[in-house]
C-alpha cells in the first residue's frame, strides 16, 4: 500500500483525525494507550472508498450486508472498559491478554484490540466482511489476529478461556457460553437488549462460578443473529 494512503489526505488526513481524538477525549474517554491507537489506526481504510471522506466523523457508517462500522466513541468506550477492568482487577498488573471479539465486522475494532493486547480471536458469520477484514489486517501487518467463520454467540471454546470478551452485536441476554468462557477475573463487555440495549460489563468474581454485571450506558448495535452466511 502506498504510504499517502496509509496516511491519508485532507479529509482523512491527521488533523482530521485529531479533531476526532479531541471529540473522543470532550466526551470523557481517557485512556491514553486506546487514544493514541485510535489515532494512529486509518479508520478510512475499513469503509469502502466513497465513505472513505466521513471515516473520522463520529458515526457509525454502513460496511454492507446491513452491518456497520461502529461508532468511534462507542469503539473508544468499549475497548477502555475492557482494558481499565482487566487491569483493575489485575491489582494494576496490566489488562488482558488474551482477547475474543465478537463480530468482526470491518475489522476496525479488531485492529485497535490487537494493538492493544497481545492476542485477538475474532468470530464473524458473514464471511465476506471477514475475508476483507483478513486482508486489511495483512496491510496493517497485524499479525496477532485469528479469525473463525462462525456463530460467535458461542463464543470459541476450543481456544477459551479469555481474559477479555468485547461484542459487537447485541443478544437479547447475555449468552451463558460467553460467560463460561471468561478466565478468572475476566472480563465481558456486550451490548445486551432488542429495542432498548445497554453496554454490560460482566465479570468473573475469581476464578469462581459467580458472575457480577453491571448496566453501563444505552447504545445501539445490530443485533446478534443466529447461523452463518456463506
Ligand atoms: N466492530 C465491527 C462491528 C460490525 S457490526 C466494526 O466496527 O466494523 C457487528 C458485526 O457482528 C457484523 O459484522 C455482524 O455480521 C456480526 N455478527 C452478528 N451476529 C453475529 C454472530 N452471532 N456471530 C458472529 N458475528 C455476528
Amino acid at each position: 500500500m502506498d504510504r499517502l494512503n496509509l496516511q491519508g489526505v485532507g479529509m482523512t488526513s491527521q488533523r482530521t483525525r485529531d479533531r476526532l481524538i479531541q471529540r473522543l477525549i470532550d466526551q470523557g474517554c481517557s485512556n491514553l494507550a486506546v487514544l493514541e491507537t485510535m489515532s494512529n489506526t486509518p479508520r478510512h481504510l475499513f469503509l469502502d472508498e466513497a465513505l472513505a471522506h466521513r471515516a473520522y466523523e463520529d458515526t457509525a457508517l454502513p460496511i454492507g450486508h446491513g452491518q456497520t462500522l461502529s461508532q468511534p466513541y462507542i469503539v473508544a468506550r468499549m475497548t477502555e472498559t475492557l482494558i481499565a477492568s482487566c487491569n483493575d482487577l489485575n491489582g494494576g498488573q496490566g489488562g488482558p491478554k488474551k482477547v475474543l471479539e465478537i463480530g468482526t465486522g470491518s475489522g476496525y475494532q479488531t485492529a485497535i484490540l490487537a494493538q492493544l493486547v497481545d492476542e485477538v480471536w475474532t468470530v464473524e458469520r458473514i464471511r465476506p466482511l471477514q475475508e476483507l477484514a483478513r486482508k486489511r489486517m495483512r496491510k496493517l501487518g497485524l499479525n496477532n489476529i485469528r479469525f473463525k467463520h462462525a456463530d460467535g454467540g458461542f463464543g470459541w471454546p476450543e481456544q477459551g478461556p479469555f481474559d477479555g470478551i468485547l461484542s459487537a452485536a447485541a443478544p437479547r441476554t447475555v449468552p451463558d457460553e460467553l460467560k463460561q468462557q471468561l478466565a478468572p477475573n475476566g472480563v465481558l463487555v456486550i451490548p445486551v437488549g432488542a429495542e432498548e440495549q445497554y453496554l454490560t460489563l460482566v465479570i468473573r468474581e475469581g476464578d469462581s462460578d459467580n458472575f457480577t454485571t453491571q448496566k453501563l450506558e444505552a447504545v445501539r448495535f445490530v443485533p446478534l443473529l443466529s447461523g452463518v452466511t456463506r
